[in-house]
């Protein structure tokens, strides 16, 4: 199986690129924050909570964001791999990622991170505020929370890969497709 963590700060460009990866390498595509935001919509109990925190552009809690998770995982009887997306954002949950697939005797093959500068996070995520109407992206307060949550909580997260050997650092400025060849470069290098 071939299992990518994407890895970035808000606004890095993980779910544009996701896109093109489930396409190329047939994956299927895990994202936190749209199945939490499906939730939320939805208003079911987790999205109701979910929202408590991602209205102050905090992490959801540990336990409820990995028991969804592998809830998902185990939806898909014999897939090529997964992507994951805004998942593992902790190091107690790259730690259980790291044992639930073991227990389906595979594990991740690379992380990929999208490195862009905070300025360049900002604009962009305001940007896509104007669009998407995810309130999240609208208030500069929380954008700046969620940075900061990114910092303290999950990047920290590159070390663990490192340590594994399969830390990936992706230059996630330029064209969507300039980087998107930068991903399968270093995919394509490591299957
Ligand atoms: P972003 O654009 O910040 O990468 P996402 O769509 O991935 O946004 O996530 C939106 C919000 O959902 C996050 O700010 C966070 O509150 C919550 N969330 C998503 N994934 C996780 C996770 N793995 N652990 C905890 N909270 C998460």
């Amino acid at each position: 199986m071939l299992n990518l963590v994407l890895f970035g700060p808000p606004g890095a460009g993980k779910g544009t690129q996701s896109e093109n990866l489930i396409n190329k390498y047939n994956l299927v595509h895990l994202s936190t924050g749209d199945i939490f935001r499906a939730n939320i919509k939805g208003e079911t109990e987790l999205g109701k909570l979910a929202k408590s925190y991602i209205d102050k552009g905090e992490l959801v809690p540990d336990e409820v964001t990995i028991s969804m998770l592998e809830s998902e995982v185990s939806k898909h009887e014999s897939p090529n791999g997964f992507i994951f997306d805004g998942f593992p954002r902790t190091t107690a949950q790259a730690e259980a990622l790291d044992t639930f697939l073991a227990s389906k005797n595979t594990a991740i093959t690379l992380m990929l991170a999208l490195e862009v500068d905070d300025e360049e996070l900002k604009r962009r995520l305001l940007e896509r505020g104007k669009v998407s109407g995810r309130s999240d992206d609208q208030d500069e307060t929380i954008i700046e929370n969620r940075i900061k949550e990114y910092n303290s909580k999950t990047a920290p997260l590159k070390d663990f890969y490192s340590a594994q050997g399969k830390f990936v650092s992706i230059d996630g400025i330029g064209s969507i497709d300039d980087i998107a060849g930068r991903l399968y470069t270093a995919i394509d290098s490591k299957k």
